[in-house]
């Protein structure tokens, strides 16, 4: 290897490391997320070809590919197309039939299959009356003495890059890592559990040598990363417990209370109680306020702002999307208006001029003209936006910030207190690894007099049933939502779910046509000449968006075809049908969502899920939402069926930056319980002896790696 310099070869050394990986491969690597070669190798199989199910050419699989084991009969022979094109063909046999194997534009493949020699050959046997033939098969030669591994590894790709070419690469930068030498993992505790060698688990889950070794890889692995995640979180919310936030003791709230149209439910009041004792201390709040959708996250919000305020702090309240931003905007600033406090939206679509005046009025030295309250999307991390007086910053919807820009939220904040708001409600089995002993208020009633959202699940047979139905509501004055998958899903590969990892199975529901946004909206049009339909969609510029959703929320559209934009937050009371197309291309916590947006006024309101396919997947998870209206068990079953995605992205603070090496890339937060309490238990008890791992360098060194803990980062 040619590796001239002294720098140590660790977990963070980029892959151009490698040889052959130049700034072209480097580039299709960084799109998979891998920037080091310990990214590379945590980039694990998402499944495996089973090619040591050899089978006789008589009884190939007649809808996949099978594992052959074929002797080759006659010599290649290439045959020249017109256009440049060319094809290799031969006869290869085994005891019970014989069949013509065949590569395109591989001339240079002749050489390698001289006549007796053996291979086992993958791929898909296609039959024509009595003659099979074999197109490009994978071939690997046959020495029964040392026969190829049993299973193949299939990397989740991306343009530029092989199957090949990644397992070559990572077999490398397992060489140079030597894996061998280092196991953070103390030996005491991987004999009490159990454990193989991380070295073993790293061959395994990359080159398993049978199904055995693979289960035993992935148990490793699995552990790994949570007792590296239940580390780390711990770890990191300890730095959290320093002093030096501003104290905001003036809060008393009546006259805020007064303001508001309603009366708190009691989970609120327990929620803006539990805010409020935070807050009066000089320890920076991290709290998480959740709750299901619609329960009334966004008065707790509101509640602390004002407490920040009348202490003399300024707040921030940071939404996703420019819509939610602005609907925050119109909801709150006449309220904190009416109190006297001037409040301000900040988001992309803000002139130039106003940005500039707004962060001046946000950087003032004068607390008579400084603003104390600002409303915006991520526009607010933008460089030049400086606070005079931080106090409180709010993220709402947290889930849906990427990594990148809540570190750089609780960078920019290090001294303010942390609200953050999310409607994804945490399964009990993740919240104990994700927010660890962090502050949680949740929000587990609803305001009164809320209707269940009657949901049905319905195929393209009813689409004449459910135009009637949509212009039915209208009639009687009320709204509807058609949400369709976004157009860029379409390009979205179909990939074989990790889950079935120990069961490869080639996994493919048929594809329904995907309605897109546009095109259904003026599909929908025509059907429904009488009434106003409109759409919206995430590439629209940000003041059409606008001008869209403030005609639904006035009413005078009616029908608001749109993709996902529309998911979290907003609030128009009127609304009272959502449909949502291609149903089973939705996460079932997304649904939950979108169903959210109605029943929050007084009207009778109806979810209904349009699916294009009848798989039996697709149909028993959404009868999973027919049956269930609490987002908690939506939650704990999305979990089940789709893996921790959407919940890891959202670690509490921000506080931990996850690198590449920290996300649940094999572990099943609902399958592995039992690992996931013996590694969380594992890593306490570790932590309470050794609090700063100095006795444990080298675990010490893995856990600094994975979550990229800088003190700076974390008041
Ligand atoms: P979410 O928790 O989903 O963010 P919101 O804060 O948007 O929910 O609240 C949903 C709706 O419920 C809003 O229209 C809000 O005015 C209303 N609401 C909130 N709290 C109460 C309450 N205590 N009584 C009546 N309505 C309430
Ligand atoms: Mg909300």
């Amino acid at each position: 290897m040619a590796n001239g310099s002294t720098i140590p070869i660790s977990y963070h050394s980029p892959v151009t490391l490698l040889p052959g990986v130049g700034r072209v491969r480097a580039a299709a690597y960084a799109r998979l997320g891998i920037t080091t070669l310990g990214d590379l190798l945590s980039h694990y199989p998402r499944a495996y070809e089973n090619r040591g199910d050899l089978r006789l050419l008589a009884d190939a699989r007649p809808d996949g590919k099978s594992a052959l084991l074929l002797t080759v009969a006659t010599e290649p022979r290439v045959v020249r197309l017109r256009s440049h094109k060319s094809f290799l063909k031969f006869r290869a046999f085994d005891e019970s039939a014989s069949c013509e194997v065949v590569y395109f534009n591989q001339d240079y493949l002749k050489s390698q299959f001289p006549i007796g020699s053996t291979f086992r050959f993958y791929g898909k046997v296609e039959r024509q009356g009595n003659r099979l033939s074999l197109a490009s098969p994978v071939a690997e030669p046959w020495l029964p003495s040392a026969p190829p591994p049993p299973f193949a590894p299939i990397y989740p790709l991306t343009e530029g890059i092989s199957q090949k070419q990644i397992a070559k690469d990572i077999a490398t930068a397992m060489q140079l890592l030597a894996v061998e030498n280092v196991d953070p993992l103390p030996a005491e505790l991987r004999a009490r559990r159990n454990l193989c060698t991380l070295a073993f688990a790293q061959r395994n889950i990359h080159q398993p040598t049978d199904r055995a070794a693979l289960s035993i890889a992935r148990r490793r692995l699995v552990f790994d990363e949570f007792f590296y995640f239940s580390l780390g979180a711990s770890m990191a919310q300890k730095r959290d417990q320093t002093h030096g936030a501003p104290v905001c003791d003036q809060n008393d709230l009546s006259s805020f209370l007064s303001r508001l149209p309603y009366r708190l439910t009691g989970a609120q009041a327990r929620a803006v109680e539990e805010i409020r004792a935070d807050m009066n201390a000089d320890i920076p709040m991290s709290r998480i306020l959740v709750g299901d959708v619609g329960c009334g996250k966004t008065v707790g919000a509101a509640a602390a702002i004002c407490i920040a305020v009348q202490s003399g702090r300024q707040a921030a309240l940071m939404a996703p999307t420019e819509i939610l931003a602005r609907q925050h905007y119109a909801d709150l600033a006449p309220l904190f208006a009416s109190l006297g406090y001037a409040c301000e939206l900040l988001i992309g679509a803000t002139t130039a001029a106003e940005k500039r005046r707004i962060k001046a009025a946000l950087a003032s030295s004068d607390p008579a003209r400084r603003l104390p309250i600002v409303i915006g999307t991520h526009a607010l991390l933008s460089d030049g936006v400086e606070f005079a007086a931080p106090g409180l910053v709010v993220t709402d919807e947290q889930h849906r910030f990427g990594a990148r820009q809540r570190a750089l939220l609780a960078e920019k904040n290090t001294h303010a207190h942390l609200l953050v708001m999310s409607a994804t409600p945490i399964p009990r089995s993740l919240a104990l690894v994700l927010y660890g002993e962090l502050a949680i208020s949740k929000i587990d009633e609803m305001p009164p007099g809320r209707q269940r959202v009657d949901t049905f699940a319905v195929d393209e047979s009813y689409r004449a049933r459910l135009n009637a139905f949509i212009a039915k509501q209208v009639a009687e004055g009320g709204q509807a939502y058609v949400v369709c998958p976004s157009i860029e899903e379409q390009e979205e590969p179909d990939e074989c779910p990790l889950s079935e990892l120990l069961e490869p199975i080639e996994y493919k529901e048929e594809k329904p046509p995907l309605k897109a946004a546009v095109t259904y909206a003026k599909e929908l049009q025509a059907a429904l000449p009488s009434l106003s339909v409109a759409f919206l969609h995430g590439k629209m510029k940000s003041a059409e968006k606008d001008a869209v959703m403030q005609e639904f929320s006035e009413g005078r559209i009616q029908v608001l075809v749109s993709t996902t934009v529309i998911e979290v937050g907003v609030n128009v009371p009127n609304a009272c049908l959502m449909i949502v197309e291609n149903a089973e291309r939705f996460g079932l916590s997304q649904l939950h969502q979108l169903r959210g947006r109605v029943g929050r006024g007084t009207r009778k309101s109806y979810c209904i899920l349009v699916a294009g396919s009848q798989g039996e997947r697709s149909r028993a998870r959404l009868d999973i939402m027919r049956t269930t209206y609490d987002g908690y068990a939506i939650a704990e079953q999305d979990l089940l069926q789709r893996g921790p995605g959407d919940f890891l992205a959202s670690s509490p603070t921000g506080a931990v930056r996850q690198s590449g090496g920290l996300t649940f890339r094999l572990a099943n937060t609902a399958e592995d319980t039992a690992l996931l309490s013996d590694a969380t238990a594992d890593a306490r008890a570790l932590l309470n002896d050794d609090p700063e791992l100095t006795r444990h360098p080298v675990l010490c060194q893995r856990v600094t790696d994975l979550f990229s803990i800088d003190a700076g980062l974390i008041s």
